[in-house]
């Protein structure tokens, strides 16, 4: 069978990567993949894009594509997979109407209330019926959220409530283009940050490996926010407890409320929950998709198979499988252009590559092409490197020994991924 990925980033190299070892597999393409998908065994990019909606099907008829699993949120969000459906071609994702979970902030926020799911206390303004006065009644910080995709930039903490107001006001007035013609204004929630995905089929859930990731660039999380600079897998926030209160309070009843009002989910649910200090796990946000970079550590964790995963979830029968996992540890680093996350400098030639792969761990590619046979930098978030260990500080130290051999002119990354769940490790504490 062959399998189609959508997407050119790290998350699409590691999808790719994983269906390639399935043996019902013959051959993986990547709608349009980047340096490290044209390289890997048994795997073939092919030049489409992936927003291209009618582009991808025509690629998988031609193809006799036998799954197609869609990577980013974006053609999610535009309904490939009701494209798909329609032309009875099978493609693992939600439809149109469920990623609207990812869609709107501003419709998730409505859902979470209704459904009685713990999140941020919120109102949702308009241009037109936004209230000055309410903002000015709220604590600090605030957070100031476009209700549409803005390419993770839409998300303001605001440290006075005259910066709250003049942000709104700056998405009203397009920051963001239509993204901020709705705008969610929330209580800050302290705590610590978990991500939490889950396979579903409208019905039945299959959870994936808890992790964690570092959204900040700078080390000790400072720094503007970014993708994400690096992430590990298991989270040690998510004990056995939490991950029965996150699954009880938070991800059946999505699942349950999205069938009840007649969206039903099928597709990866990825979860970005703050662990409040009193346990309580409140949602920051609902993404339609596998996260980057955490599906880079969680798939290295993963024995199962991937493609028959994704064929149970398409047949309605994930209560008939499970997913095993490695016991070890998995870490991955982020290795980002100079400039990022701001503009960036693309095309230098990246060295090192060869060296790095006769090491343990792997070298996924995000923002990678390959040019006359070398592989050279073609977006922020350039590589990720991991490293598969028994502990998170071993599986750290492998992931650095793989990023010490790699560079390019102004390479920048994060010196201490993992710290958290390094430090748990020393001193034995949640
Ligand atoms: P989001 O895209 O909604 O997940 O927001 C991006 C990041 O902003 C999150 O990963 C959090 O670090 C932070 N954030 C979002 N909402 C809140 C909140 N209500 N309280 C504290 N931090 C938040």
């Amino acid at each position: 069978m062959k399998v189609l990925i959508v997407g050119s980033g790290g998350r699409e190299h590691a999808l790719a990567w994983k269906c390639a070892q399935s043996p019902k597999v013959s051959e993986v393409l990547v709608a349009p993949g980047n340096g490290g998908t044209a390289t890997e065994p048994r795997v073939r990019n092919v030049d489409v894009t992936a927003e291209d909606v009618a582009g991808l099907v025509a690629l998988a008829k031609a193809e006799t594509v036998g799954l197609t699993i869609i990577g980013p949120e974006a053609p999610l969000v535009i309904g490939v997979v009701d494209a798909f459906v329609a032309a009875g071609l099978r493609c693992f994702g939600p439809r149109q109407a469920a990623a609207r979970l990812e869609g709107s902030k501003a419709f998730t926020k409505e859902f979470l209330k209704r459904h009685g799911i713990p999140t941020a206390a919120y109102a949702t303004f308009t241009q037109d019926n936004f209230d000055e006065g309410w903002v000015r009644a709220q604590r600090t910080p605030v957070v100031v959220k476009a209700s549409g995709l803005a390419a993770g930039k839409g998300v303001v903490i605001c440290e006075t409530l005259d910066e709250a107001v003049t942000t709104a006001r700056n998405m009203f007035g397009g920051q963001f283009g239509s993204a901020g013609n709705e705008v969610v204004i929330e209580e800050f929630l302290p705590g610590e940050e978990a991500s939490f995905i889950v396979m579903a089929d409208g019905r039945n859930i299959v959870t994936m490996a808890t992790s964690q990731d570092h959204k900040r660039l700078r080390d000790a999380d400072e720094g503007p926010n970014t993708g994400g600079m690096g992430a590990y897998s298991p989270a040690p926030v998510v004990d056995r407890a939490m991950h029965e209160r996150i699954m009880r309070e938070v991800i059946e009843p999505t699942i349950r409320g999205l069938a009840k009002d007649g969206t039903p989910y099928t597709g990866f649910l990825y979860a970005g929950i703050m662990v409040h200090p009193d346990g309580t796990p409140n949602v920051l946000e609902y993404n339609c998709r596998f996260g980057d970079p955490e599906t880079q550590p969680i798939l290295m964790r993963l024995k199962s198979d991937l493609v028959e995963l994704c064929e149970a979830a398409l047949d309605k029968r994930l209560d008939q499988v499970h997913a095993d996992w490695d016991s070890r540890a998995a870490l991955g680093v982020v290795l980002a252009a100079g400039g990022y996350p701001e503009s960036v400098r693309k095309g230098d030639v990246i060295n090192g590559l060869d060296l790095a792969a006769k090491r343990p761990g792997k070298v996924f590619h995000a923002g990678t092409a390959l040019v006359d046979g070398r592989v050279v930098t073609n977006g922020g978030r350039v590589l990720c490197a991991v490293g598969l260990a028994d502990t998170v500080l071993a599986a750290q130290r492998q992931a650095y020994a793989l990023v010490d051999q790699i560079g390019w002119p102004g390479m920048q990354c994060r010196r201490d991924i993992g710290y958290r769940a390094i430090a748990r490790e020393r001193t034995g504490k949640r």
